[in-house]
């Protein structure tokens, strides 16, 4: 079978439900798209964000830090400049009594109880430790103050020194040398000391909201290193002990201490991925670096974005997934509908197939097996069962019907026809002889349509039996439309289609036709002797005894009407013709029917004409046949001038008496 043709309003459909894929996934990829594009804009605010808070926190650490250092130099320098003070140093210089020595003690106590300083101290012009708020001293500066000192009454005004360890302090020290002179003459100068453990780390050590990773860092250059001034959060190295070389690379300290400010991304001491913002404190060495984990800045930060992304993608997957499962389900009920219908059309198959006495069947060629319908089981008298196999159908077909519906379903099977045929089986259940008809179609033997043939089968013996019956009727009743009902011999409508048909045979074959008309004699006077009934029962006599008399094939004796017969001799040339018309005569004298008002002998006697002919070509059939007749009616009368119960041959003299004894034998 071709391939089926896929009608147009499939092929619109399949467009469209492309068409429609498509679009979804256009609709994705956009979404997709849209989402990557808000997920970036979004990350870059994270980034704005994140590196601006530490931007504000750092500002403000770096000016508390530059504050805390200005603070310093400010109390220096307005000791530098108080006069009073400078009076009372010069005073006590010149005369060093303990009474001299009270206003000074008295104002660095100040310094130590009220200006938050962990130490003061008086020292003299050459570096030498005079007073402190106790009381008097002694000991020198170390080197650092040493300097300052030089540079702070060379300058005449105060000098940082910058933090640093000296092993008279416990903890890293930040000092100021604030120089005092009288007039132009040095004296010495105060020696402001700050503890940063506990007045300059807390100021970068405060960080405004809680994080496990945030922390500041003052660094500063030391040589060809840098060196970490404040503690650090994440190691418990003591401040200005940690030394680090600068080597190149991303380590955010080192790019700090080399020059970079603002916002630098790299890695911290531990090797941790910071964000760091860094910024100089201004009038110091110190370079402040505020960092804060990457994992922390914005991963903690994308967490929640993930959580919402990740909320997002299990709503679209479970509207995704909704949508299968409604799609599944509209399958599934189609699929439910359509078996629903099957089964439904089915049954009214089955019941229909009932009411109609017919089966289906399906014949599976490889495994030679019948699947069938119940109808059809009941059909070859066969319990309901799964299948029939090939051998018990092939049983079952009828022995003499067997070679021939063999042969049709073979024939059926080679040409890839329908199967249509009628044939009889001895059915399995009670031996019974039943017809069958079954219609059958062969598939093409293909993969996807394996040789398999399906159809009908119907019992039609009723019908079957109805029919032969009818053809029976129809012959009798064809028998009798030919047949004279009284005589009982061929009629003139039978006579007439014999002669037809004798005809075109002889013209064929080239053989001569006879006819023989023939008349019983002094018959009116018969009836009028014996009486009409009587006369109808000699007429059946006669019949019977000529239709006896011609035996060959293709011979026929005819009532002709009334008392005349006429006899068609096929094969028949003019003597043998004349022998056969002796022969009836003499069946007719045989029958010794009394007739006493015959002139001719006390019997019924018969009148014999006869012609002959060769059909030809070239004369015109329905003429030629009416000059046979009229020939041997021609024949006829001159038998009967000639005196009765006689033979005549048209175109010869009539002769009398006995036939000759060749004829006889013809
Ligand atoms: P011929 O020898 O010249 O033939 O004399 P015939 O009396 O036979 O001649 P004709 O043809 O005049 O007479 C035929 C008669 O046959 C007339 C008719 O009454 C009779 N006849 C014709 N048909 C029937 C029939 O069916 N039954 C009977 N009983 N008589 C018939
Ligand atoms: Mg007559
Ligand atoms: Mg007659």
């Amino acid at each position: 079978m071709p391939a089926p043709a896929v009608p147009t309003r499939l092929r619109a459909h399949r467009w469209a439900w492309w068409l429609l894929a498509g679009l979804v996934l256009g609709l994705l990829l956009s979404m997709a798209w849209g989402a990557r594009s808000v997920y970036q804009q979004r990350e870059q605010r994270y980034h704005h964000q994140i590196e601006g808070g530490l931007r504000a926190i750092s500002l403000l650490q770096v000016r508390n830090v530059a504050d805390w250092r200005r603070q310093h130099i400010a109390d220096a320098a307005a000791l530098t400049d108080d006069g009073l003070f400078a009076q009372a140093a010069a005073r006590w210089h010149a005369a060093p009594s303990e009474a001299l020595q009270e206003p000074l003690r008295e104002r660095l106590r100040s310094f130590v109880e009220h200006g938050g300083y962990s130490a003061a101290f008086w020292v003299d012009a050459r570096g030498a430790l005079r007073l402190g708020p106790q009381g008097a001293l002694q000991g020198t500066l170390a080197p650092p103050e040493q300097q300052a000192l030089r540079q702070a009454l060379a300058q005449a005004e105060p000098v940082a020194v910058e933090l640093h360890r000296d092993a008279a302090f416990a903890f890293a020290i930040f000092g100021v040398l604030a120089p005092v002179f009288d007039g132009d003459t040095p004296l010495g100068a105060v020696w402001l000391v700050s503890d940063a453990r506990t007045q300059l780390f807390p100021q970068v050590e405060t960080w405004p909201s809680a994080s496990r990773s945030a922390e500041s860092l003052l660094v500063q250059r030391d040589g060809d290193g840098l060196v970490y001034v404040s503690p650090l959060r994440h190691r418990s190295d003591a401040p200005l002990s940690l030394r680090q070389a600068i080597v190149p690379g991303r380590d955010v300290v080192v790019q700090a201490v080399a020059g970079a400010r603002g916002v630098v991304y790299g890695s911290d001491y531990r090797g941790q991925e910071v964000l760091a913002l860094v910024s100089a404190v201004p009038d110091s060495p110190w370079v402040l670096v505020s960092k804060l984990d990457v994992d922390e800045a914005f991963v903690e930060a994308q967490r929640g974005e993930w959580l919402a992304l990740a909320l997002l993608a299990s709503l679209a997957l479970l509207s995704g997934g909704c949508a299968a499962a409604a799609w599944q389900w509209r399958a599934w009920r189609r699929e439910r509908g359509l078996k629903l219908a099957l089964e439904r059309n089915m049954r009214w198959l089955d019941s229909a197939q009932k009411a109609a006495s017919a089966g289906y069947f399906a014949y599976d060629a490889e495994h030679q097996k019948f699947f069938m319908s119940s109808m059809a089981h009941a059909i070859f008298g066969l319990p309901p069962q799964e299948y029939m196999t090939l051998q018990q159908w092939m049983d079952m077909v009828h022995p003499e019907d067997r070679a021939h519906v063999l042969q049709v379903h073979a024939d059926a099977i080679a040409a890839r026809t329908p199967l249509g045929m009628q044939y009889r089986i001895v059915r399995a259940s009670d031996s019974a002889q039943r017809w069958l008809q079954v219609w059958g179609e062969y598939g093409d033997g293909t993969d996807a349509d394996p040789l398999r043939m399906t159809g009908t089968v119907q019992d039609i013996t009723e019908r079957k039996q109805a029919e032969q019956q009818l053809a029976r009727y129809r012959d009798a009743l064809e028998e009798r439309v030919r047949l004279d009902p009284m005589t009982q011999v061929a009629n003139r409508l039978a006579l007439g289609e014999a002669m037809q048909r004798e005809w075109e045979q002889a013209r064929l074959r080239g053989m001569p036709l006879a006819l023989l008309m023939i008349d019983v004699d002094y018959f009116k006077a018969y009836n009028d002797h014996y009486g009409h009934v009587a006369g109808d029962r000699c007429l059946q006599r006669v019949a019977h005894a000529l239709a006896g008399a011609v035996q060959r094939a293709g011979e026929v004796a005819a009532r002709y009407g009334g008392e005349e017969f006429a006899v068609l001799l096929p094969d028949s040339d003019e003597l043998r013709a004349v022998a056969v018309a002796h022969r009836l005569r003499e069946a007719v004298r045989e029958l010794a029917l009394e007739h006493q008002a015959s002139p001719c002998g006390a019997q019924v006697t018969i009148s014999v004409g006869v012609a002959c002919v060769r059909p030809a070509d070239s004369q015109p059939q329905e003429h030629a046949q009416t000059t046979l007749f009229q020939q041997a009616d021609e024949a006829l009368y001159r038998a009967k001038q000639a005196g009765r119960d006689r033979v005549a041959l048209y175109g010869a003299d009539v002769q009398a008496g006995p036939p000759p004894e060749a004829a006889q034998q013809g």
